[in-house]
């Protein structure tokens, strides 16, 4: 590229990263402190019926069977939210046989009735929307107005989904021989493994449950440990919304023994994984031996580009909504900011000013912009980007 372009990170991105850093662990330091608001929230979330705290195997909630629990923690407050149950491999396995044999219920309803099951859950996904909200802020951190436009975003997949699954049409293709007629038919794999991220605790389990529950597959679930609770609501709204049990699990816990267990089983037919690039490969790996397809969601690398035509404004909205969306959490938020040499000191300014204007603080509070980082490890790494 023959113009010049800098790099933010000569000026703007190290102030643009320690103001985050700093602001991060400014919440961090309010650890203990409390919300004035989590009890109250907590509440409302548990007088809806909306706080599990078991998995859900064959559409029963079941604790662990060794008894073990995991902490879920509010990361603006350090607080414990609930103790959930730790699973492995063999609640994994007994996820994994109820949704082998829902499977052959499941996928044997017309595209109609599992589309109005759907329809339904989407449409208790919304009137619940507040609560699902509240306890994405609690146990994720995003403000709440990020909670709600998740809710919205996570409950359309179901949505579209819904109306798509009247519409898995097959194909004919003109064949080469005369006498031959070649048909292509689509149909439900079987099992799916959906392992999930905590960015994003409703949408990126939606947004895989919602295809395969449509064309008659069915699902175990393992959301991140660190958000099982809006997981395990939305699955709460899944079976009131009429689809069957077994149909949609959920485990949690021991996430690498809950990996080799969908791995090595002969009855999960797909894995489909939001997340690292590490745990990517080896679910790749491990899906080879059984011949398993595999969709894969991994990392993410954004640069942001301003070029000297640029309408500050513009360019400065834009460049802050794509690094700071979820705290900087999210697999495009924008990783470096390349901006050409004319306009660099003008963007570098407006931009840093931008950022010292965000608002840190605990997402359940309005004024808050930007949530906490997902945990202690979080802070610490963006510690040592910003050295
Ligand atoms: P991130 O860095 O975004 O947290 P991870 O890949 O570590 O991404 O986590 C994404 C999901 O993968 C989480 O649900 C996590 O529990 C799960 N996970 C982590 N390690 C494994 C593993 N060995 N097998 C299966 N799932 C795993």
């Amino acid at each position: 590229m023959a113009m010049a372009m800098r790099r933010a990170a000569a000026l703007g991105a190290r102030h643009i990263l320690a103001a985050s850093v700093s602001a991060s662990s400014r919440v961090a330091s309010r650890r203990h402190m409390g919300s004035v608001d989590a009890g109250a929230a907590m509440e409302k979330i548990r007088a809806a019926g909306l706080l599990r705290t078991r998995g859900l195997i064959g559409g029963k909630w079941v604790d662990a069977y060794d008894g073990k629990t995991i902490e879920v923690q509010n990361p603006a407050t350090g607080e414990v939210l609930a103790n959930v149950a730790c699973m492995g491999n063999r609640e994994t396995a007994d996820a994994i046989t109820s949704a082998n044999t829902t499977f052959y219920t499941w996928s044997k309803l017309t595209a109609s009735e599992r589309s109005k099951a759907l329809r339904k859950w989407h449409d208790l996904l919304m009137s619940h929307k507040e609560e699902l909200a509240l306890l994405m802020t609690l146990e994720q951190g995003k403000p709440m107005k990020e909670a709600l436009g998740e809710v919205n975003y996570g409950a359309s997949f179901i949505e579209f989904f819904a109306e798509e699954a009247k519409r898995v049409y097959g194909d004919i293709i003109p064949p080469t021989l005369a006498d031959r007629r070649l048909l292509v038919l689509k149909q439900p794999i079987g099992v799916v493994g959906a392992i999930t991220p905590w960015n994003f605790p409703l949408a990126m389990i939606t947004r895989k449950v919602g295809p395969a529950l449509a064309c008659g597959c069915t699902v175990v679930v393992k959301p991140s440990e660190f958000t099982p609770l809006t997981a395990l609501a939305a699955a709460d709204l899944a079976l009131q919304a009429g689809i069957p049990a077994g149909a949609l699990n959920v485990v949690m816990g021991n996430a690498p023994e809950i990996g080799d267990e969908l791995m090595q089983s002969t009855q999960v037919r797909k894995i489909t994984f939001t997340g690292s690039t590490a745990v990517g490969k080896k679910l790749m790996a491990g899906s080879a031996n059984t011949v398993k397809k595999v969709s894969l969601e991994l990392g993410g690398n954004a640069p942001c580009i301003v070029f000297d035509d640029a309408d500050i404004d513009v360019a400065v909205k834009g460049s802050l909504a794509a690094k700071f969306r979820n705290s900087g959490q999210t697999c495009v938020c924008a990783n470096r900011i390349l901006v050409q040499e004319g306009i660099y000191e003008k963007f570098a300014s407006a931009f840093v000013k931008a950022v010292q204007s965000l608002q840190v603080g605990n997402g359940l509070e309005e004024s808050t912009s930007q949530g906490p980082l997902i945990n202690e490890a979080a802070v610490q790494k963006g510690r040592e980007v910003c050295r």
